[in-house]
């Protein structure tokens, strides 16, 4: 699955032409997904080097960067906030970024909020708030989430896409342990001789934070593990079944799918949100939250 530079660029491209209304809004998000992917390629097998993976704990359903500290990731955080920030700020409505926040954050910083963003301590982030001068937390969140992603998708990158395959059947993410942003059906794989025709439609997982794609049951919610096809829902809109909505009424929360059988060129997994806003505001439209907030499905109400 491409998640270089190219394919963030032609995707930002495809969806500007073929869908005008999302314009905008691939205008804005365009320097900063853009710089993010040229970050982890800049990075490359040149980032941190990832922990080994241990296949036993994947087993216990525990990720890999469970625990972890960010020390070691220390100069490549600092270089991704340096190039990061300014975009950030841009983005940013004014109320969001006062003017006396002192964003300097240094290397040090950074690691301990990574650490905090990985273990969920939501009490770090309010710490270090009071710190900042005046920067809402939730605001703090978001940078660092986008400062951390080139650096943890370089180190996803080199452990490649099959590390956990067979020992993990969580929702979450096997390397960092974040929830989806989006879901995918597969092409049919080029090596598989015996089914020539169809085949494909797995359904893998896209990592909200460090990119990774993960294979999981198409029969089961990802943040609940709610199995009960009662409770499920899938939504499209008509003639555009390849884009969709999937619903679990159990936990309230919906992640978007894509089939990617139907879709030529490819497209990057980040970006081809930014045209599928139109089913977040049918899904939330429907008192479902997204599985993954991000910047442009949290929408106001
Ligand atoms: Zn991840
Ligand atoms: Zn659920």
């Amino acid at each position: 699955m491409a998640n270089d530079l190219k394919a963030v660029q032609t995707t930002l491209e495809s969806i500007s032409s073929t869908k005008p209304v999302y314009a905008e809004l691939v205008e804005t998000f365009s320097p900063l997904m853009s710089k993010q992917a040229e970050l982890a390629e800049e990075f490359g097998e040149n980032g941190p080097e990832p922990p080994k993976v241990d296949e036993v704990r994947l087993m216990e359903g525990v990720h890999v960067l469970a625990g972890v500290k960010c020390d070691d990731w220390k100069e490549f955080l600092l270089a991704s906030s340096r190039a990061l920030l300014p975009l950030l700020k841009d983005m940013a409505p004014p109320e969001a970024w006062p003017p006396e926040a002192d964003t300097n954050l240094s290397g040090k910083t950074l690691a301990r909020l990574v650490e905090a963003r990985l273990s969920g301590d939501l009490q770090q982030f309010e710490n270090t708030f009071v710190k900042l001068d005046g920067m809402p937390p939730s605001v703090l969140f978001s940078i660092v989430e986008a400062v951390a992603a080139p650096v943890l998708a370089s180190m996803a990158g080199r452990l490649g896409e099959s590390f956990s395959k067979g020992c993990w059947d969580q929702g979450s993410c096997p390397f960092c342990g974040s929830l989806p942003t989006i879901a995918y059906l597969s092409r049919r794989d080029p090596k598989d001789i015996e089914n020539l025709v169809g085949g494909g439609g797995k359904k893998h997982l896209h990592c909200s934070l460090c990119s990774h794609n993960w294979e999981y049951r198409r029969d089961t919610c990802p943040a609940c593990g709610n199995q009960d096809q009662e409770s499920r829902e899938i939504f499209f809109v008509d003639g555009m079944k390849h884009e969709r909505i999937e619903a679990c009424h159990e936990c309230g929360t919906y992640c978007l799918c894509i089939d990617l059988r139907e879709c030529e060129p490819q497209p990057q997994l980040d970006v081809v949100q930014l045209g599928l806003v139109h089913l977040d505001m049918i899904a939330q439209d429907k008192d479902l939250e997204p599985m993954t907030p991000t910047t442009w499905n949290s929408l106001e109400p």
